[in-house]
């Protein structure tokens, strides 16, 4: 079977390089990919964005694609896969309507409420309904968020009133364009963030190797929040008691309250949950695909076929579907461009990736691209570098090894990737 993969980021590069492993897979095409994917075994990229839906489309039906993943968020809110199906074509991911999940905050703080999932509790207003009476009456520190997708920068959390007025104001006249037409002001809670990912069918679900990632920019978990500097599978944190309690209280309602609305969930399905010091696992977001970076630690730990798992899902034979993890630990650390999250440069070459592939462990690409014979950087967040181990500490030894043989101008990455889970 060929197989296409929409998108260009370590993500994708995990997904390509899991489903080229399978004995079934006779080719793999990541569309746009990048320059880890064009040098994978079996894979090579085609020059489609994934935004554009008719040239995936058009792409899957000359080529014969048997099986189509979809990696980011965009291009499902945007429909792809309404748009495969309706040409009967086998796409994994959810239609539009259930990918509103991700879309818009304040669907799914409504769906959360009339599903009775534990989230924090807020308010949504646009510019015609601001109130900063209704802000100034609320506990501090409060989350002002854009309803619609920001590219992960539509969060803020402010310590005053004020800034959070003025943040309210700047998204309403327009500061994230029409994602902040509408926003949602919500206490903040305290506690540990967990990633919780499953494979969904309808009602149908298996629940993904748990795992953790590190949002800040800087060692601590301070500064900016990023797409995610690091991750690593599995999060100690996830007790089979809380693991229990995550898919009875958010996962099953879920997927419940998505049927019964008209809006049956097929694909990857990310809850981002902050665990309350009494265990309460409140929802912060849901995403409608795998995380990034969570996904290239998870996926290094898959011993099972990705294309099995995705085809039983298609099929709605999840629940008989087993999916085998390997015990070890599997660590990610992000390498991103000097400046970022901010304005950063690109264009930089990498040098040592050829010493790394030939250390354990595997390095994943995400903003690169090939010039000439020079691998350059071509993003934010250039490289995720991965470590097995027998535990999380000897997982990380490997995966900064990795990180330590590559080098470019300004490179940046945090030195404490998967400390929480040391600790414990
Ligand atoms: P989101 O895109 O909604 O997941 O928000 C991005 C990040 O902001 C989350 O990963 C959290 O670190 C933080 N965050 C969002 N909402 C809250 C909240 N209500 N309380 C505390 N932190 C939050």
């Amino acid at each position: 079977m060929k197989v296409l993969i929409v998108g260009g980021g370590g993500r994708e590069h995990a997904l390509a390089w899991k489903c080229a492993s399978s004995p079934r897979v006779e080719h793999v095409f990541v569309a746009p990919g990048n320059a880890g994917t064009a040098s994978e075994p079996k894979v090579s990229n085609v020059g489609i964005a994934a935004a554009d839906i008719e040239g995936l489309l058009q792409f899957a039906i000359a080529e014969d694609i048997g099986l189509t993943i979809i990696g980011p968020e965009a291009p499902l809110v945007a429909g792809v896969v309404d748009r495969f199906v309706a040409a009967n074509r086998r796409c994994f991911g959810p239609s539009a309507k259930a990918a509103r999940l991700e879309g818009s905050k304040a669907f799914t703080k409504d769906f959360l409420t009339r599903h009775r999932i534990p989230t924090a509790s807020f308010a949504t207003f646009t510019a015609a309904t601001f109130d900063e009476d209704y802000v100034r009456a609320q506990r501090l520190p409060l989350v002002v968020k854009a309803d619609g997708l920001a590219a992960g920068k539509g969060v803020v959390i402010s310590d005053t009133h004020e800034s959070a007025i003025a943040t309210a104001r700047a998204m309403l006249g327009g500061s994230f364009g029409a994602a902040g037409s509408t926003i949602v002001i919500e206490e903040f809670l305290q506690g540990e963030e967990v990633s919780f990912i499953v494979a969904a069918s309808d009602g149908q679900v298996i629940a993904l190797a748990t795992s953790q990632d590190h949002k800040r920019r800087d060692d601590g978990d301070q500064g900016p929040n990023t797409g995610g500097m690091g991750a690593y599978s599995p999060a100690p944190i996830v007790t089979p008691a809380l693991h229990q309690r995550i898919m009875r209280d958010v996962i099953e309602p879920t997927l419940r309250g998505l049927r019964s609305d008209g809006n049956p969930y097929l694909g990857f399905l990310y809850a981002g949950l902050m665990i309350a010091p009494d265990g309460t696992p409140n929802v912060l977001e849901f995403n409608c695909r795998f995380g990034d970076p969570e996904a290239q630690p998870v996926l290094m730990r898959l011993q099972s076929d990705l294309i099995d798992l995705c085809e039983a899902a298609l099929a709605g034979t999840l629940e008989r579907h087993e999916v085998r993890w390997d015990t070890r630990a599997a660590l990610g650390v992000v390498m991103a461009a000097g400046g970022y999250p901010d304005a950063y440069r690109t264009g930089d070459p990498i040098s040592g990736l050829d010493d790394a592939a030939r250390l354990p462990g595997k390095v994943f690409h995400a903003g690169t691209r090939m010039v000439g014979k020079d691998i350059v950087t071509a993003g934010g967040r250039v490289l995720c570098a991965v470590g097995l181990g027998d535990s999380v500490s000897t997982a990380q030894l490997q995966a900064y090894n990795l990180v330590h043989a590559i080098h470019w101008s300004l490179v940046q990455y945090r030195l404490d990737i998967g400390y929480r889970a040391i600790q414990r």
